[in-house]
């Protein structure tokens, strides 16, 4: 029987509708280097059929880790059978060469006594799924304990970030106990990455040719190259991005790949954090703890009342992009501001520049502040007169309204665009309908990376910049805020093009 250490830091979940199908999955994983696989054999319409096939795929790759579950429909698996039937499928998936079995926490409450004979013979798992939210965990685990298993499996649905939190802790509050503790949802997305590191024995992950059987599972592949769950420790620094949505976020596979490159024992993840949700992020950031995060829409204006200090720049523009912890005080930066300066810095003399800046959002109001700090002659233009006169006052620049620019009227050394016209999927939006009014024309919208913009830009011979490079260039100073090192900028940039491919 597995002992804890002998269990794969990864569970690859298989379940398929055919014992052939889940033969070729499992073989798959196991070519890709994968030996920890649960094979559901609930998902078969004959569950005993499993029991062959498991007996057969062991014979050709006797050094995989079979974990045997075959949960019941009335407890969100796909078995109708009875309790009897389920523990008598188990036994017979052990006594095929399955050394771990899964029965949920309803299942095995109503079979205790029958639950001896299987006990003796495999690592017994017990496990509790809550599809819906993360109710009180200590009395979940007093009546798991009373059930008495190797290992307990809570599985819940994390609504907000204080949830994963919850999960991930209760491996620390119980050191005698063996958990596989994971919350479901895109806001449990950590506890997949992060449980291991925390005590957890193992994490599940989805096979790397068809889907997962949770919410929020990603491949094996994910987790080992992208989150290197093998190769950070416990003591790891966390890193993140919060914002709301997060999964189309570059940014962890940009900062994960800086963090190999410099060697540095952290991770970086994505959180889902809805706009109400600040304050919860927070216990979370603080409990993890969190050595540093990202910050995206909808939240750079708003995280600046829960910090210690705020960078001046970042004060008055008016938002932060870059909070970390120093001294136990968290601290805050607007790293776009760079950003926008840095690349057109090196191809312009910025204090004798006239610069256009288009939109009056954050991006816009980052970029005019910047710049003007820079010494740069600011233009501020936008299809709502009223917003892009306010911005235009705050920061010292000139309003132009839209028909102003028509027919060549007005002519720039550069232009900024930062609206998001033009973004993934609205790709042929642009502001301009006719002449762009500028020498060179820097695009903030990096997806895609060739906008309508650019593409008229250099159909009227102007210079061009795409998004990218601000991004690279916010995420460089970011992780020097971060870790206090030097950033990898070409590992970066590499990263972010292959993460936009
Ligand atoms: P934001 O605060 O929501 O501002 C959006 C701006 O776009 C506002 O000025 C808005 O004008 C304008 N806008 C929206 N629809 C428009 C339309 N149909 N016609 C004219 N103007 C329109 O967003 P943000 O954070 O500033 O981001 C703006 C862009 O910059 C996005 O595409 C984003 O991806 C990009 N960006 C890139 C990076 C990077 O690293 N490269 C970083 C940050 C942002 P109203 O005020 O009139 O609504």
């Amino acid at each position: 029987m597995p002992s804890r250490a002998s269990f794969p830091p990864i569970c690859i979940a298989l379940g398929f509708p055919t014992p052939g199908k889940l033969i070729e999955h499992a073989r798959r994983e196991v070519d890709a280097g994968e030996t920890f696989l649960e094979f559901r054999l609930d998902y078969l319409p004959k569950p005993s059929e499993g029991v062959a096939a498991i007996r057969a795929f062991l014979n050709d790759r006797p050094e995989c880790v079979i974990l045997a579950t075959c949960r019941r429909h009335q407890n969100h698996g796909r078995f109708n059978g009875s309790i009897e039937e389920q523990l008598a499928i188990l036994s017979d998936a052990v006594d095929a060469g399955a050394r771990a079995v899964d029965v949920e926490i309803e299942s095995a409450e109503s079979a205790q006594a029958r639950l001896e004979g299987l006990k003796s013979k495999c690592f017994f798992i017990v496990s509790y799924h809550n599809y819906e939210g993360t109710p009180p965990l200590e009395p979940l685990v007093k009546r798991m304990t009373r059930v008495g298993a190797d290992s307990y499996k809570i599985v819940t649905t994390a609504k907000k970030p204080s949830d994963a939190q919850r999960v991930l802790a209760l491996s620390k509050a119980h050191p005698k106990l063996k958990f596989v503790m994971l919350a479901m949802g895109e806001a449990g997305f950590p506890t997949r990455v992060l449980s291991p590191a925390m005590g957890g024995l193992y994490t599940y992950a989805a096979p790397s040719t068809a889907e997962g059987t949770a919410a929020g599972q990603v491949s094996a592949k994910q987790l080992r190259t992208l989150y290197r769950i093998e190769k950070f420790t416990k003591a790891a620094k966390v890193f993140g991005v919060i914002a709301d949505p997060v999964r189309h976020s570059i940014s962890p596979s940009v900062h994960n790949r800086a963090l190999q490159a410099r060697r540095i024992d952290g991770v970086y993840l994505p959180f889902l954090v809805k706009p109400v949700q600040l304050r919860d992020f927070l216990l979370l950031a603080g409990r993890l703890p969190l050595a540093g995060f990202s910050v995206t829409i909808p939240h750079k204006q708003k995280i600046m009342r829960y910090l210690d200090t705020i960078d001046p720049l970042a004060r008055r523009i008016g938002a932060v992009n870059t909070v970390w912890r120093k001294a136990g005080k968290w601290r805050g930066a607007n790293t776009d501001a760079a950003g926008v300066t840095k690349p057109l810095d090196r191809r312009l003399r910025l204090s004798k520049a006239s610069v256009l800046v288009v939109g009056n959002g954050g991006a816009a109001r980052g970029a005019a502040f910047a710049l003007a700090d820079a010494g740069a002659k600011i233009s501020i233009t936008g299809r709502n007169a009223d917003r892009v006169r306010a911005l235009a006052k705050a920061c010292g620049a000139e309003t132009i309204l839209r028909e102003q620019l028509r027919g060549g009227a007005r002519r720039f050394d550069a232009l900024v665009h930062a609206t998001s016209l033009g973004m993934f999927p609205n790709v042929n939006e642009c502001f301009f309908d006719d002449e762009i009014p500028a020498d060179l024309v820097f695009d903030l919208v990096y997806n895609p990376l060739e906008t309508a913009l650019l593409k008229r830009a250099v159909e009227q011979k102007c210079e061009t910049v795409t998004g990218i490079e601000m991004f690279v260039e916010q995420a460089v100073r970011q992780f020097e805020l971060f870790t206090g090192e030097s950033a990898p900028r070409t590992v970066m940039e590499k990263a972010a093009f292959e993460a936009l491919a």
